[in-house]
């Protein structure tokens, strides 16, 4: 994924965003930090005053992606320097976490190094360079924490303004062999109640109607309320409570160990939950399961889905995989190809192992050969795409409340959002933009829905 934030500018601020929906939050944190500053964001990085680089670290590449990256900004830094223009370039997210002195060594002309827990820094940083010139490096996972000191902006919304991410919970204490998060990230913590609620109000204050609770370990979140601690389902009800104008509520992402019942009987509950969850399970054998050191079992994942689909029969299950962990044989590939034809997913990622340098899996003997890991992807993904594409066409017919988010690339059409998360396409008035509407779903594609607008059953909210 990369987004790019940008309007006007007084001094021209450029971020550019890989990985997941934690960094889409953070750059969009990012500027409005630097807001104060006189930052505001611009479209090209050609006519940036300050670059910021925002990095994944997940898999294999990363470092290398990111140089190639930094070259061609240096070369953007070259030119406008020929003008008489300055450019700062920032690099931060985990791989400036991960590497941070590396990074510098590597590439002495980036003026800052920051990781996720230290941007609420930034005007200090961009100070200290303005006074002393040289580079800035800040990886610390600092006591205080960024929330309280991030000013009190609308976080980052999409899709003209009627969806948002939240990050509700940051870092991970589980472990898994094969994950970065633990070390990028930090140790798993959660952000205070009050603090999320008034985000959330200031969001749907300003028209947001879906919001998505993002933590690298969401469903383990115990915020702190009242005197004591919320779950995650505590969270959702005072959310539905609190803010009658927010409609539609999503988290993401969680861990099948944090899935615990008062969480799957909320699907029930609560209505501003959205049919739809994305559950990790990354394989299907308990062999492989216990290597990873994920603390579950396939039948396990199995009766956590048998029971939400108990809750709500409805609800559409999503998953990410590793093919080609050390030690995966035919026969525990097999076993992921049977949890996927056992479970039937809407959609799913799924990746090949990637050695993470300093997890305990990229030391392990038995690492799956390359070609192997490709056949088996292959096989999984071929899997995956057909129950997509019959999930998809099991809609045909069907009549779905779509969030009208934007106009659609014809004339006179209308996209909007599934309660799956899929696009829906469609004809009607600009005015229905903002709600809530009732479309009839005529056609399904591999990644969108086509439709008409269902006009009897149309109650725009
Ligand atoms: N916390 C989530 C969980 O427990 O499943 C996952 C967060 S991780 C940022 C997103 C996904 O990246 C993982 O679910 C996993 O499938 C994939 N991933 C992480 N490390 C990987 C690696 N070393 N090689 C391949 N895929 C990896
Ligand atoms: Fe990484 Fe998720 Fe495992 Fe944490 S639970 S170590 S974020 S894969």
């Amino acid at each position: 994924m990369q987004e790019q934030i940008s309007t006007s500018p007084s001094r021209g601020l450029h971020i550019i965003t890989w990985g997941c929906q934690m960094n889409v939050y953070d750059s969009a944190r990012m500027a409005d930090v630097l807001r104060p500053l006189g930052y505001s964001p611009v479209d090209l990085p050609d006519n940036a005053d300050m670059i910021i680089l925002n990095t994944c670290h997940i898999r294999e590449r990363a470092a290398e992606k990111v140089f190639s990256e930094l070259g061609r900004l240096r070369q953007i830094r070259e030119a406008r320097k020929l003008e008489g223009k300055e450019t700062l370039i920032a690099v931060a997210g985990c791989v400036a976490q991960a590497e941070g002195k590396e990074l510098l060594a590597r590439a002495p002309y980036v003026d800052l190094v920051l990781g996720p827990q230290t941007y609420h820094r930034l005007p200090e940083m961009v100070a200290r360079i303005a006074r002393a010139g040289g580079s800035v490096i800040d990886t610390d996972f600092p006591v205080e924490s960024k929330f309280d000191l991030l000013p009190e902006e609308a976080a980052p919304q999409n899709e003209g303004n009627l969806t948002a991410f939240l990050t509700i919970q940051e870092g991970c204490d589980k472990f898994c062999s094969f994950c970065v998060v633990p070390y990028t990230r930090g140790a798993e913590t959660s952000r205070p109640v009050a603090s999320i609620l008034a985000e959330a109000e200031r969001l749907v204050a300003s028209g947001v109607k879906e919001i998505t609770l993002l933590g690298q370990n969401v469903n383990a979140f115990h915020g702190d309320w009242n005197g004591g601690t919320a779950s995650l389902p505590e969270l959702a009800a005072l959310l539905h409570e609190k803010i009658p104008a927010l409609k539609r509520l999503r988290y993401i992402t969680s861990h099948p160990r944090d899935m615990e019942q008062a969480l799957i009987d909320a699907h029930r509950s609560n209505p501003i939950f959205m049919p739809y969850l994305h559950l990790p399970v990354q394989s299907g054998s308990d062999k492989v399961l216990k290597a990873m050191n994920r603390g579950h079992t396939a039948d396990e994942y199995r009766e956590i889905i048998r029971r939400l689909r108990e809750a709500r029969p409805d609800i559409a299950l999503t998953s990410d995989f590793i093919v080609g962990h050390p030690g995966e044989t035919d026969e525990d590939f097999e076993a992921t190809m049977q949890l996927v034809r056992d479970v039937r997913f809407a959609s799913a990622y799924s990746f090949k192992y990637s050695q993470r340098p300093g997890t305990p899996a990229a030391g392990q003997p038995f690492q799956v050969a390359e070609n192997v890991k490709e056949k088996r992807l292959a096989a999984l993904q071929a899997l995956l795409r057909e129950q997509q594409d019959a999930f998809n066409a099991s809609l045909v017919g069907t009549v779905q409340d779509v969030l009208v988010t934007g106009h659609g690339r014809k004339p006179g059409q209308l996209n909007g959002r599934s309660p799956y998360l899929q696009p829906v396409h469609f004809e009607g008035s600009p005015s229905l933009i903002g709600k809530i509407v009732k479309v009839r779903i005529t056609a399904p594609f591999t990644n969108s829905l086509g439709g008409h607008l269902h006009e009897q059953e149309s109650t725009a909210i």
